[in-house]
C-alpha cells in the first residue's frame, strides 16, 4: 500500500506546510547546531518543492518545552543553519499560530521557505488538539510529513493536522516507507537480522516481530547477556534484565519451532569495572570471572556472525554489538560495521541512534541501503506496528 509523495500533487505556487524533524542537538551556552543530519536529510524534499515553485512553510519540535516557551529550544539556530545549506535566508517566526503567522505564511512568495517556531511551545500539539491542528492546517493548502522520526505520535502536527489538508509524504519519508516496507513485507532470502543494545526490554518486541521473518536472528550487545543467562551461563557483573529471562528462553523456543538460526556470543570481552580504561580480556561465554562484566562480543563471535551473513540478501541492524562510548569496547561494532558494509548485493539497513552513530563516525554510512533516522518510530515500525502520522497520508 504505497502512500502519496510530494510527486503525486500539485504544488506550483501553493503554500505547503511540511512538517519536519529539525529535533538536533544544540550546544547549551550558544545554541550552535551541533549536529545538523537531521537537516540535511530534508533537503531534498525542500530543494524538490522550492523547483516546483511553492511556498514553504515549515514545521518542527525540538526538545520537550512541555507547552511552554522555552527560549532556549527555539528553533532560532535551526533556521540559520537551514539558510546556510539552502544557501537563501529562511524566514523565522516568534510562533507557530495566530495573526503575525498567518500574514507571513500568506504573503510567501514561490521559492520562500518560513520556519514556524517550536511547536511544543503550545501543549495543544502533543495533545493533538483539533483547534490547533485546524490553525496550523489554515496556514497552507497542501500538507507534507517528512518526519519519520515523529510518526509513531499522533500528534497535531502529525495526525491532527491531515485531516484538514490534503497530505502526502516527503521524499525522506517515502524512503523511509521504501526500505523498512522491504525488510517487512517483501524481504530478499536468506535474511538476517542483528540486534544488540543495552537491554532487551525495549527490543522484545522487535525481536519477536522479526523472529516471524528473518532465516537468522544475531544477538549482541548487553541484551545477549540475558539470553546467555537464560542459557544457564554466569554473566557475574554484566547488565542483565531478570524479569526477561523467561522471554528470552520464548524467543530461543520460538527460533527452534521456525528454524530460525539464533546465534548468540560465544565469547566476549569482560572487563573489571565499567570504565573505558578498566582491565579487560577476552573470555569464554561459559568463564566470565565473577566480579567481572561483559563489555563486547570477542572475535571468534564476530568470525562467527560474518560467516552467517555471507551471501545474505538482506539485513536489519540495530544496537551496537558493546559499548560503544568506551573505545575499547567498540570493536565489536565496529568489525561487524565493516562486515555489513561490504556484503555483496545485499539491502542493508540500520535503525537505532546509536548504530547510526557507530558507522557514521567511521565513515561507511553511504555504504548501507538505508540508514533509518526514527530511533522509537523504526523500532515501532519494526514491531509491525502502523505509524499514526504514516497511516494518515494519502494512499497513492
Ligand atoms: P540504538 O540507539 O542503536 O537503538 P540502543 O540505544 O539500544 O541502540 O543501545 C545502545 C547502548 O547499548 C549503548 O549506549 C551501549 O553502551 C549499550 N551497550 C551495548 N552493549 C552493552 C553491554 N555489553 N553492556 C552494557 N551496555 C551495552
Ligand atoms: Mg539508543
Amino acid at each position: 500500500m504505497r502512500k502519496k509523495t510530494v510527486r503525486d500533487v500539485d504544488v506550483a505556487g501553493k503554500r505547503v506546510l511540511v512538517r519536519v524533524d529539525y529535533n538536533v542537538p544544540l550546544e547549551p551556552e550558544t545554541g550552535r547546531v551541533l549536529d545538523d543530519k537531521r537537516i540535511r536529510a530534508t533537503l531534498p524534499t525542500l530543494l524538490y518543492l522550492r523547483d516546483q515553485g511553492a511556498k514553504l512553510i515549515l514545521c518542527s519540535h525540538l526538545g520537550r518545552p512541555k507547552g511552554k516557551r522555552e527560549p532556549s529550544l527555539s528553533l532560532w539556530h535551526v533556521a540559520e543553519r537551514l539558510s546556510e545549506l539552502l544557501g537563501e535566508p529562511v524566514k523565522t517566526t516568534g510562533c507557530c499560530c495566530g495573526p503575525v503567522v498567518q500574514e507571513m505564511a500568506h504573503t510567501l512568495e514561490a521559492g520562500e521557505v518560513l520556519l514556524l517556531e517550536n511547536l511544543r511551545y503550545h501543549a495543544e500539539e502533543e495533545a493533538n488538539d483539533a483547534e490547533y491542528a485546524k490553525a496550523l492546517a489554515s496556514l497552507a493548502e497542501v500538507y507534507v510529513n517528512d518526519a519519520f522520526g515523529a510518526a509513531h505520535r499522533a500528534h497535531a502536527s502529525t495526525e491532527g493536522v491531515t485531516r484538514y489538508l490534503p497530505s502526502v509524504a516527503g521524499l525522506l519519508m517515502e524512503k523511509e516507507l521504501e526500505f523498512l516496507g522491504r525488510v517487512m513485507q517483501d524481504p530478499e532470502h536468506p535474511y538476517a537480522a542483528i540486534i544488540g543494545g543495552a537491554k532487551i526490554s525495549g527490543k522484545m518486541a522487535v525481536l519477536e516481530s522479526l523472529l516471524e521473518r528473518v532465516d537468522k536472528l544475531l544477538i549482541g550487545g548487553g541484551m545477549a547477556n540475558t539470553f546467555l543467562k537464560a542459557e544457564g551461563f554466569n554473566v557475574a557483573e554484566s547488565l542483565v534484565e531478570d524479569d526477561f529471562l523467561d522471554q528470552a528462553r520464548r524467543v530461543m523456543e520460538r527460533a527452534r519451532e521456525k528454524r530460525v538460526v539464533l546465534l548468540l556470543p560465544t565469547d566476549v570481552i569482560v572487563a573489571d569495572r565499567f570504565a573505558a580504561d578498566a582491565q579487560a580480556k577476552r573470555v569464554s561465554v561459559k568463564s566470565v570471572p565473577d566480579g567481572w562484566r561483559i563489555m563486547d562480543v570477542g572475535e571468534t563471535t564476530l568470525d562467527v556472525f560474518a560467516k552467517a551473513l555471507e551471501g545474505c540478501k538482506t539485513v536489519v541492524w540495530n544496537g551496537p554489538m558493546g559499548v560503544i562510548e568506551f573505545g575499547p569496547f567498540a570493536h565489536g561494532s565496529h568489525r561487524l560495521a565493516a562486515v555489513v558494509a561490504n556484503l555483496a548485493g545485499a539491502t542493508t539497513v540500520l535503525g537505532g541512534g546509536e548504530t547510526a552513530a557507530v558507522v557514521e563516525q567511521l565513515g561507511i554510512a553511504e555504504r548501507f541501503s538505508h540508514l533509518s533516522t526514527g530511533g522509537g518510530a523504526s523500532l515501532e515500525f519494526l514491531e509491525g506496528r502502523e505509524l499514526p502520522g504514516v497511516a494518515a497520508l494519502e494512499e497513492a
